[in-house]
């Protein structure tokens, strides 16, 4: 059977990027508040997770994929505290500044290999994002979107799913 799935972006979403343009330090690695709780309200509900996170500042030198590795062991792990799992995280390294590519953000094309390889029912299924670019890709994917404002409680996530899954 196909699986129901939700897509997240990473900086304002899931971690607050709110001091940082570029989040690559571990220790600058925050959970937003009610994140943690929504997804497992929401894994209870059937839906699996995926990330899709742009990461330009590798193709600009500022961070490696080292960094971005290491910040990411630190969300599985933050994750991990209120039983929540993620399937996978798929960052695009690129930056249009320094070449083109298929993956960058509002391209879908790391939502495409999650939907093949998750097996991942589209019309059930949506991205979460916090700008224009998100909820691009995911439109380009058939998925439903929804666009939060960053940094803030994400708790609401739970109620607009519930009443649009209906
Ligand atoms: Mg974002
Ligand atoms: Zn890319």
């Amino acid at each position: 059977m196909k699986k129901k799935a939700i897509f997240l972006d990473r900086d304002g979403v899931l971690n607050n990027e709110k001091d940082n343009y570029y989040v690559f330090r571990v220790e600058d690695f925050f959970l937003n508040d009610g994140i943690g709780e929504t997804l497992k309200v929401l894994s209870n509900q059937g839906f699996i997770f995926i990330v899709i996170t742009n990461q330009g500042g590798i193709a600009k030198r500022l961070y490696s994929s080292n960094d971005v590795e290491a910040v990411h062991n630190k969300l599985y792990s933050l994750l991990k505290s209120y039983n929540v799992r993620i399937e996978e995280i798929y960052y695009c390294p690129h930056h249009s500044d320094v070449g083109n590519c298929l993956c960058r953000k509002p391209k879908n094309l790391n939502i495409e290999k999650a939907i093949a390889r998750f097996n991942i029912d589209r019309d059930k299924s949506w991205f979460v994002g916090d700008r224009e670019s998100d909820i691009e890709a995911g439109k380009l994917s058939g998925l439903k979107t929804i666009k939060v404002t960053a940094n803030e409680d994400m708790s609401y996530l739970r109620e607009i799913i519930r009443k649009r899954t209906v």
